[in-house]
């Protein structure tokens, strides 16, 4: 079987067609991932974005590309203010424990870490440099609030990204809007810096040449990506709610500023859903990830049901489907076992074509707009194969640990399978396992029992294998 070359293909929202990923500069991929606000505890719906982003960066690594990326993180815009003020604490004070715990839930699912993680506030002078050259070339202006507005008649190419007609959609300047978000009926020039307004704001404001106040949420995205990646991206990502207003504002700004193209390919991610209603807090239907540890599913099981869906389609997220995630993980995880517990020496020559085949398949998969239900498809069929392969005698040791080797591979992109399990594992019940396994040793059962009593009691059962024990969870 031949060595196939794949490009790696991803839809393009401006061009609305499968493009191939070239790195511009001809070196290294330039990517932009739009990061949370951190005033709460991200969901399980922004995870789906953050997964999908951490699919597209492993991907592209698969295909041996360098790779730059970037995330945000949003520590100022109304609701951090309005949290700090409640709560009588400085911005950094509120929003830490907030930054914290998204770095803490984006290691728990697997999600490999971005070369860089920005604050907002630690890129303020940049944004106001952005927005003076604005004022200068008179694309940014006054309002009455004080407040400056990108003017966004001055870029007719505004619209381009989402595709709207935006012709009866823009609103008069008396119905100017100053908010960060605002809906998708409504266009209309957006605020680049917010001036201060003492009931709102507090004491949290910064200086500039236009007054006090702060930045709007859009210029952020402009100023950190192109600080840190430079005028042109290859790749933005984020949410399909972030596509308009947000980066159709991104690119007015950066346009206009650099008058260089800002990104050469867009990559939406599609909205979750929970039992086909749209996630509410009032609804009673909102998680976040913590929500799901605490009912005792891990982090890999969480991220395959995040993943298992492409992502240019809605993902209905139920607990059928992730109690289905679990039992997918379970199923690889057991056949991995199974392969482990092989001993016989004679090779038999039947599996060389089988894991060549299945890598050509996965990898093709993945390089037509990551198509991991067809990969995944392609990782089943093998365990198929290889098992009727084991139950026939068919595999030596060797070509056993062959077809684990290309589950390694494999889970380079996955990221479900082969996790260091010993650091989700309570410290006591590793230990207890340790002292059980010492016990048997020396024939002390009855120590070995009580050991085995309390490791059930914390949730875990011990799994005596051909080739020794092993925890797993309950
Ligand atoms: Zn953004």
């Amino acid at each position: 079987m031949q060595n196939k070359t794949y490009y790696l293909k991803l839809f393009n929202t401006m061009s609305r067609q499968k493009e191939s990923i070239i790195p511009h500069d001809g070196k290294t991929i330039k990517m932009y991932t739009c990061g949370p606000t951190i005033y709460d505890y991200a969901h399980i719906g922004n995870f789906r974005t953050y997964v999908f982003e951490d699919l597209l960066r492993r991907t592209l690594k698969y295909f041996s590309f360098d790779l730059l990326q970037v995330m945000n993180i949003t520590d100022i815009d109304d609701k951090t203010i309005k949290g700090a003020l409640n709560k009588k604490m400085s911005l950094l004070e509120y929003t830490e424990p907030f930054r914290q715990a998204f770095l803490q839930d984006l290691s728990t699912l697997n999600i490999q870490k971005a070369e860089y993680y920005p604050r907002a506030t630690q890129h303020i002078d940049y944004m106001i440099d952005i927005i003076m050259k604005l004022i200068d070339k008179k694309i940014a202006y006054k309002g009455v609030d004080g407040s400056i507005y990108f003017s966004i008649e001055k870029f007719p190419e505004y619209g381009k990204l989402s595709h709207l007609d935006l012709k009866n959609l823009k609103m008069g300047a008396s119905e100017r809007i100053s908010a960060d978000e605002y809906d998708k009926e409504n266009a209309s020039d957006f605020v680049l810096w917010k001036a201060y307004d003492e009931t709102r704001d507090g004491n949290i404001f910064w200086n500039s040449p236009f007054g006090k106040g702060r930045p709007g949420w859009h210029i952020e995205c402009s100023a950190m990506s192109i600080k840190l990646l430079g005028e042109t991206l290859d790749i933005h990502c984020g949410g399909v709610d972030n596509m308009f207003p947000h980066h159709e504002n991104e690119i007015a700004q950066s346009e206009s500023f650099t008058g260089k193209p800002f990104v050469f390919h867009w990559a939406h991610c599609e909205h979750l859903i929970v039992d086909g209603k749209k996630m509410s807090k009032s609804l009673g239907n909102f998680y976040t990830l913590r929500d799901l540890l605490s009912m005792d599913f891990t982090g890999a099981e969480v991220r395959y049901m995040l993943l298992h869906t492409h992502y240019r389609t809605q993902l209905n997220f139920t607990f059928d489907g992730l109690k289905a995630a679990k039992a997918s993980i379970q199923r690889i995880k057991d056949f991995i076992q199974r392969l482990k517990s092989i001993n016989t020496e004679s090779s038999f020559n039947l599996i060389a074509d089988v894991l060549q085949k299945t890598r050509m398949n996965f990898k093709e998969a993945l390089s037509d707009d990551l198509n991991i239900s067809v990969a995944l498809a392609s990782v089943f069929d093998l365990i198929r194969e290889i098992n009727h392969l084991i139950d026939d005698k068919k595999i030596s040791k060797i070509e056993a640990q062959n077809v684990i080797d290309l589950f390694t591979e494999i889970d380079e992109i996955l990221g479900c399978v082969f996790i260091d399990e010993n650091q989700t594992i309570p410290q006591n019940v590793t230990e207890a396992f340790e002292k059980r396994k010492e016990a048997r040793k020396n024939k002390n059962f009855d120590l070995a029992d009580e050991l085995r009593d309390f490791i059930l009691d914390m949730g875990y059962v011990i799994e005596d294998m051909p080739d020794g024990a092993r925890l797993k969870k309950k």
